[in-house]
């Protein structure tokens, strides 16, 4: 071991001189040796001494064994003073290897001492056990004492700074895989202020994450709390003015204007961005930070900011997916979700209610959709105010709402009360009549999607009545089922009669204006030209399994189409078909698709399989394969109604899909003037996946324009085309492609 030049060893001693004794942990120093005098003549020559800013803290131990168990309980000396001969000619040399092997004291620094040279241990000794200083007693006069104890300090400090760094990158790892895993925002906030604060090694208290905007509503540009610890922990969610610190908020701010890190003389402020997201995470340090611990936060910031937009992304979707994009109320799946848990939780005296508003349809059609839009809020608004401290209130469908909770309060009488004043909407005042179906929680162990439908049956029943508008769900309605197997009877008849048609509508790529595919969909021509709408009769095929036959039908016909447009020019490159969960369910369905692919000629890679979030997520592991098995043919596949059910990102990783299709309702907002939020967060969650993205239900040059400047790839819908039978569409497409001739 080299012994430091005595000079560059003052100089460090010196800069203590000018800074005034602060109360800083001493250093803790143990001295071991049998001899009496020895410790008095290091505790003399020691005393009132301090070695940067901190005082020396002698510990003492007479013996090996006595310092073996002191050592048991206290072990974070920095320097140990060793008198190689005690008990034995070897028992200093044996207790050092304890504190390095058995006591695990790699940090501290070791000085040996020896009244006789002779003892002088091999150098092996030395680098085996990293002892830093063998010295005879004779040698060490007080200034050699010093300064081999300032060298040792100084070299134990070098080995802490990187152990510590060592650990801050750990935790800095470890923070990571933590915050992974955390889906929901403020989960996230409160872990990035915990892993923060022990990087640091600071107090849980006092620190801020804000974010631009609130998650319900994207035009709000104020800066919100989503994560705080200690004495602030109460305000998150709120906007960070209610913080009532203008330090805080003057600082946040300014790291978020500024976009970058403020590391302050008493505080530090962390600017994070992920995606088009940014937030800022407030510290109190109490000092400047060291350049490591700096060096420390700003890795750790860059590693959260990725996990940060993945957070938020997931947010959003989950928000999306639970809850209703007009009222903001819950959805019917997350209403669905909430009953069932009521349900499992057996809560008798709870009761599930849906409240339908009558003649809704003529509100809307006699004075717009827009009323009609401002209406729906308006009701959820009256709902919530009145019973949203005690019930759960979802939008659980156009017209109709969910409620869920204590009969005293859901009950046909003091609903009625709730909407007898008429509801302001701009300059109308309209009068809302409503009709409701109730299920009271029995038993409990039903599913939530059980108890909907019998409320849902009370709700129908209900509408009947002549009197009253109300009725309760009662165990002999369950059987509408004549109404059921009369549709189902029919389509059958009609299917054999060949009667079904599939009608085409057009797919367009945004970039280039052109047309790159067509969707196939199921049309019931009934009596005297009345088409039935799919949105009934499709239910009710794949409830009977006739969607089986009847897909595969649609299939066949959407080949033959698809080949019979080939000769065109600029003919549609590849036809959709929709496929239900039943069709999936089928074993034979992988065979069937190739046969008909095969005896049709429609290559594989002409054909795109649409498949709505709620099958792709319902029975995972048979899609799973499935959707392998037709990927590997060649065949695209494409999630329909994206948005409208649940999916987690790690569910949608686990998909071989190449297309996510943007469900109506969110291009629909983009009219609205809400911007297209839920659209935009769509594509950019498609863009990180490597999906492509196709909007439906585009009806105006705005709404496609929009969805263009996102980025999403491709467009469907009224404003380049209706659906249409096959000749229609042939025509359609050559009207198109040869304008004027
Ligand atoms: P989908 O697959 O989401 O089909 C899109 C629906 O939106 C179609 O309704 C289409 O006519 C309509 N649409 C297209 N562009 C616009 C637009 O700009 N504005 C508006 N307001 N609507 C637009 P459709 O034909 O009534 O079909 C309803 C649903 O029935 C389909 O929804 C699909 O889930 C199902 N379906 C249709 N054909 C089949 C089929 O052959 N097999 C299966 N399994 N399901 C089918
Ligand atoms: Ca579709
Ligand atoms: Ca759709």
């Amino acid at each position: 071991m080299t012994e430091p030049h005595q000079d560059e060893v003052l100089e460090w001693l010196e800069e203590d001189e000018h800074v005034a004794e602060t109360d800083i942990q001493a250093w803790p120093i143990l001295v071991v040796d049998d001899d009496e005098a020895v410790h008095a003549a290091t505790r003399l020559a020691l005393h009132g001494i301090t070695i940067q800013h901190r005082k020396l803290e002698l510990t003492h131990a007479s013996s090996a064994a006595e310092a073996r168990a002191l050592l048991e309980t206290q072990r974070h000396f920095a320097v140990i003073l060793l008198d190689v001969v005690m008990e034995s000619g070897q028992a200093g040399l044996e207790l050092v290897g304890d504190i390095r092997k058995q006591y695990g004291m790699t940090e501290c620094r070791i000085i040996l001492r020896t009244g006789q040279p002779g003892y002088a241990p091999e150098i092996a000794v030395f680098n085996e056990y990293d002892i830093n200083d063998y010295r005879t007693k004779s040698e060490l006069t007080r200034t050699r004492l010093i300064t081999a104890i300032t060298s040792a300090l100084r070299s134990y400090d070098q080995i802490r700074t990187i152990a510590e760094n060592r650990r801050g990158l750990e935790l800095i790892v470890n923070a990571v895989a933590d915050l992974m895993e955390k889906h929901a925002l403020t989960q996230f906030a409160e872990g990035v202020l915990t892993q923060m604060t022990s990087l640091l090694k600071l107090p849980l208290d006092g620190i801020v994450c804000a974010q631009r905007g609130s998650p319900l509503n994207n035009e709000d540009d104020r800066l919100y709390i989503v994560g705080a610890a200690g004495r602030l922990a109460h305000l998150i969610t709120s906007p960070v003015e209610a913080l009532h610190e203008p330090q805080i908020e003057d600082a946040i701010c300014r790291c978020m204007t500024q976009q970058a890190h403020l590391f302050e003389a008493e505080t530090t402020t962390l600017f994070l961005r992920g995606g088009n997201q940014e937030a800022a995470v407030y510290l109190h340090t109490g000092s400047a930070l060291s350049e490591q611990d700096r060096q420390l936060v700003e890795v750790f910031a860059a590693n959260i900011s990725a996990c940060f937009g993945n957070v938020k992304q997931v947010e959003m979707l989950n928000y999306v997916a639970y809850h209703d994009a007009l009222t903001r109320l819950a959805n019917r799946s997350c209403f669905i979700l909430w009953l069932d848990i009521a349900s499992r939780e057996n809560r008798p005296g709870e009761v599930v209610c849906l409240v339908d508003l009558d003649h809704f349809a003529d509100v809307n059609d006699g004075l717009g959709h827009d009323v009609g839009n401002a209406l729906l809020v308006a009701v959820a608004d009256r709902l919530e105010e009145h019973l949203g401290s005690s019930c759960r209130l979802a939008r659980a469908g156009a017209d109709i709402f969910g409620l869920l909770g204590p009969e005293a309060l859901l009950n046909p009488a003091n609903l009625e009360r709730i909407f007898s004043q008429p509801f302001a909407v701009g300059e109308h005042h309209l009068p809302v009549s409503i009709t409701s179906g109730y299920c009271r929680m029995l038993e409990g162990g039903e599913s939530g999607f059980t108890l909907l439908k019998r409320a849902n049956i009370a709700l129908n029943r209900a509408k009947k009545h002549y009197h009253e508008n109300h009725e309760y769900f009662m165990a002999d309605m369950e059987d509408n089922t004549r109404w059921r197997l009369e549709v189902i009877r029919h389509l059958r008849h009609d299917f054999q009669l060949k009667k079904l048609q599939v009608w085409y509508q057009p797919q367009i790529d945004l970039g280039s204006n052109r047309i790159v595919g067509m969707e196939a969909l199921l049309r019931w021509p009934g009596e005297s030209g009345f088409i039935q709408p799919p949105s009934v009769f499709i239910p009710l095929a794949e409830y009977s399994g006739l969607i089986v036959e009847i897909g595969e039908w649609v299939l066949a016909e959407a080949a033959d189409a698809w080949r019979s447009l080939q000769d065109l020019n600029g003919a549609p490159q590849r036809v959709a078909v929709n496929v239900s969960m039943p069709q999936f369910r089928n074993r034979l369905l992988i065979d069937r698709i190739a046969d008909i692919l095969g005896s049709h000629r429609l290559p594989p890679t002409a054909l795109e399989l649409e498949i709505t979030e709620s099958i792709a997520m319902d029975e995972p592991k048979v899609v799973i394969s499935a959707l392998g098995a037709l990927k590997e043919l060649g065949v695209r596949i494409s999630i329909d109604d994206f948005g409208t059910g649940f999916s987690s990102l790690g569910q949608l990783r686990a998909l071989p899909i190449n297309c996510l299709k943007i469900d109506q309702s969110f291009v629909r907002e983009i009219a609205d003037g809400r911007g297209g939020m839920y659209a935009e967060t769509i594509v950019a969650l498609a863009a990180k996946l490597g999906l492509t993205t196709i909007a439906e239900g585009v009806e105006t040059t705005e709404q496609a324009g929009f969805l263009r400047g996102l980025g999403c790839d491709e467009a469907q819908g009224y404003l380049y085309a209706k659906p249409m039978p096959l000749p229609a569409f042939r025509e359609w497409l050559q009207q198109r492609n040869n304008p004027a001739r």
